[in-house]
Order: structure tokens, then C-alpha cells, then sequence
């Protein structure tokens, strides 16, 4: 089959998102938005789904329940950025072109890479194979279904960050008959402050989930993983959440990545070796004064939003601004019906004042669904206007200028 190659108008400038998820989305609004009536500015977004993946919600998709319906076309709808639905299969620093699906090639001139990661399998043997991921909205069903087909049994949650802790809750919630164990390095909300920490325990223990701190995994066979003591604990299903990677494209594309496969950036978010490409969400490795941020939409849809800032100012013959992020919150769900959100200062590190309960249940679904009202008005802005909230409910971005 030949490949078909898309080049648009001639003296378009064409910038090409990839992924739109909760940073690309931000990217692809805020951009189309600035150069809305513009001529000569063409923004495409990519993504392998038509339907929004809401990663925050995929441990409620893996106990087999049903998300919103959220339409990408429909998101973009009336912004003037187009979508192209197909899987990227490699990036062309050289030529400046994207492939999809193998048979298609997009010409770009501003690339913004927002593919976001994936559970890192890759760390421990056996688990690439007999691990369930959270990594897409497939990956979440797959686990669905051996769920929802085990009577009794037990499932085995590798990694206590927050999507394990989170992901444990729901399974312990839905599916009381099955017995949960929650393992990994570290106690389950370590970095929280005591009292918070404290609360996320006794609701584990509520739920009967049963927490192994202080163990590594080194090995995930069919029906049982292996701690490094040598020590197996039956399984009959394993879910991994331990460390992100991203897609071996970005190294494969020669940019300057880190070992997680993170595109580098300057403080502009453009890639470190190649300027032409801005990286957002969770495949950017982006320093702030406290070190690398780490991936979260709380960060990421700052992170889209000044991307499409940076390309409009260089469009203007302006130079970009430098991005300054700082954390607000930790929210943690614990079932549908507890969670804990602690408070952080902008390193991360918590402060003493946390939420539990009904009323941190409520604000978790708050900023759970808060891309939507986000994008809404992002696509209402005049171009001159102001765009993320200075001082923000969700971050500190100070972009908004
Ligand atoms: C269970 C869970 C709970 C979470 N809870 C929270 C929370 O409460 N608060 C918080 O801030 N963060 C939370 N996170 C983290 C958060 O979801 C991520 O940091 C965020 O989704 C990153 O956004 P992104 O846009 O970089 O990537 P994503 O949201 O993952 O989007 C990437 C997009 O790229 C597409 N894609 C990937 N590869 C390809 C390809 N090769 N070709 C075409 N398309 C492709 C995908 O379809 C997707 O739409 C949670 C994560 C999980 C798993």
C-alpha cells in the first residue's frame, strides 16, 4: 500500500498536536482559539481514540464502570483545529513529518508531542506479559473482564503510588469477594502528612484491602508474583502501576529524552535538541526550581496551555515565555464514596491541611471533571484574553499573560 502524504496549504504553517489527551486537548484548544480568523495557521490534532480517554477515571473503567462518552471531534468542534484519528507509528525530526497507522504521513512545521506515557512494564520480568495495565482505556476493560469472570481469588496491585492506592480501593469496593493485596516499596500516601496518610490507611483496611509496604516485585508470573526475599504471593490477577515510560518514538525520533523516554525541554517547553518540537503531559521531562515535575493532569493541561501559548508568541515574532508550575493538591479517591485530598505547597510537599470524606469526595469529582468547563472557556476566549486562571483553582501557572 502507498503512503498518502497530507501537506495542506502551501504556506500554511502547520502545527501538528499529537495526543489529545488532557494536555493536547489544552494545547489544541488554547492554540486554535489565538489563531482563530488567522490566515496561515493550520493546527491538526492526532489521537489513536475518537472518545476522550479520562485517564483519571480508568480504575473505575477496570471494575466495569461507565465513563462519560466524551467526543473528540465534538470537544474541537467550532475551535477550527482538525482531527485525524490514526496511531502514530514514528516522528521524521529530519523531513518534519508524522506517520500514522504506517500508511499516512502529516507534514508538520511546529510539532507539540503529548502521547503521555505508559505503566512501565519493562521494569520487572514476567510483567510485560501477565501484569493488566492502566495504560489505555483497553488496557482498563481487558482487567474489567477477568474481574467480573473471577468468582473469588486474589489480585494483586504492584506499586503503592496513587494510582495503585486508588486502583486497590475501587477493585476492594467493587468486588468484595475478591482479596486485594496492595504492594510496594514505600507505606501507601508517604508523602502526605500524617493525619492524611492516617485516614488513607484505615480506609484501606476498611475495604480489606491487605497493604505490603517495604517489598519489591522482581517477578510477575502467571499466577503469582515474587518479591526480592524470595517470598510469592498467589495471584490471579496482577495489576501493574509502577513507574511511567513513554513510547521508544520519542528516542526513535533522536530526541534528547531521559531514561523514561521524556522529551527534555527548555523552559519554553520546546525539546532541548530540536526547538521545532514543544513537549507537554506526562512525556515531558520539564525542570522547575524543586526538579523534574512529575505526571499529572494538574501539571499537564498548564503544561498544553503554555505550549500553545509559546508557538502563538513565535508565530508573532515574539520570543516564548519561560513555564513556572507549582502543585496544589493531592486528591486520592478511595471507592466512590471516600477519598483524601491533601494540600501541597508548590514543590509538592504537603501542608498540614488535608480534606477526607464526603467533602473531599466532592472536590476530587470536581477536579476530575475539570477539563471540561477548562476547554469550554479556553474556546469562548477572546484571543486577547486571558486564558488560564491567574492564580488558579488547580495550579499556579503563572502563563496567563
Ligand atoms: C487511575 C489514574 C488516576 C489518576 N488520577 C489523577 C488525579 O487525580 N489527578 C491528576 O492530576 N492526575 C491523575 N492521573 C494522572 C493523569 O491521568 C496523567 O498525568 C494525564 O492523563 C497525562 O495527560 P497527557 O495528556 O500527558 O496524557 P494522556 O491523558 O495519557 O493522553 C495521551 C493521549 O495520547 C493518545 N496516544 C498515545 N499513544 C498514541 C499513539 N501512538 N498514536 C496516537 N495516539 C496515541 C492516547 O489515546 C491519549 O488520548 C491519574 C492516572 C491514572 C492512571
Amino acid at each position: 500500500m502507498g503512503v498518502r502524504q497530507e501537506t495542506g496549504t502551501a504556506t500554511a504553517h502547520r502545527v501538528v498536536i499529537l495526543g489529545a489527551g488532557y494536555a493536547g486537548m489544552a494545547a489544541a484548544v488554547q492554540l486554535a482559539a489565538r489563531v482563530k480568523g488567522r490566515e496561515g495557521v493550520r493546527v491538526t490534532v492526532v489521537d489513536a481514540q475518537e472518545r476522550f480517554t479520562e485517564r483519571m477515571r480508568l480504575h473505575m473503567t477496570a471494575t466495569g464502570q461507565r465513563t462519560a462518552e466524551l467526543s473528540i471531534p465534538e470537544l474541537l468542534e467550532g475551535t477550527g483545529a482538525r482531527f485525524v484519528r490514526g496511531w502514530v507509528t514514528a516522528v521524521d525530526t529530519a523531513a518534519k513529518t508524522v506517520r500514522i497507522d504506517d500508511d499516512r504521513v502529516l507534514r508538520y512545521d511546529t510539532l507539540v508531542y503529548g502521547l503521555g506515557g505508559v505503566a512501565d512494564t519493562s521494569a520487572v520480568p514476567g510483567a510485560e506479559d501477565h501484569a493488566y495495565t492502566l495504560s489505555s482505556a483497553q488496557d482498563a476493560e481487558l482487567l474489567a473482564d477477568r474481574l467480573a469472570r473471577l468468582g473469588s481469588g486474589t489480585v494483586v496491585v504492584a506499586g503503592s503510588g496513587l494510582t495503585g492506592i486508588e486502583s486497590a480501593a475501587e477493585i476492594a469496593e467493587r468486588h468484595p469477594q475478591l482479596s486485594v493485596v496492595l504492594l510496594g516499596r514505600q507505606e501507601p500516601g508517604a508523602a502526605m502528612n500524617p493525619r492524611a496518610r492516617a485516614y488513607l490507611r484505615a480506609a484501606l483496611d476498611r475495604l480489606g484491602v491487605r497493604v505490603c509496604a517495604g517489598v519489591e516485585v522482581v517477578k510477575v508470573l502467571p499466577d503469582a508474583v515474587q518479591l526480592a526475599g524470595g517470598e510469592s504471593i498467589a495471584a490471579d490477577a496482577v495489576l501493574w502501576t509502577s513507574g511511567t515510560r513513554v513510547s521508544p518514538l520519542t528516542a526513535a525520533a533522536g530526541l534528547a529524552v531521559d531514561e523514561h523516554g521524556r522529551i527534555l525541554t527548555d523552559a519554553a517547553l520546546r525539546s532541548v535538541s530540536h526547538p521545532e518540537v514543544y513537549a507537554i503531559g506526562d512525556a515531558a521531562a520539564i525542570r522547575q526550581g524543586y526538579g523534574v515535575m512529575h505526571g499529572t493532569c494538574q501539571g499537564g493541561m498548564p503544561t498544553g496551555v503554555h505550549a500553545a501559548l509559546s508557538i502563538d508568541r513565535v508565530l508573532r515574532g515574539k520570543q516564548p515565555k519561560p513555564f513556572r508550575f507549582g502543585y496544589y493538591h493531592t486528591p486520592v479517591s478511595l471507592g466512590r464514596r471516600d477519598a483524601v485530598v491533601q494540600f501541597t505547597r508548590p514543590d509538592d510537599s504537603p501542608r498540614r491541611i488535608c480534606l477526607t470524606g464526603r467533602m473531599a469526595v466532592r472536590y476530587k469529582e470536581t477536579v476530575t471533571a475539570s477539563p471540561w468547563p477548562t476547554y469550554g472557556r479556553m474556546k469562548k476566549m477572546p484571543a486577547s484574553g486571558a486564558i488560564w486562571p491567574r492564580g488558579g483553582r488547580f495550579t499556579r501557572n503563572q502563563e496567563a499573560q
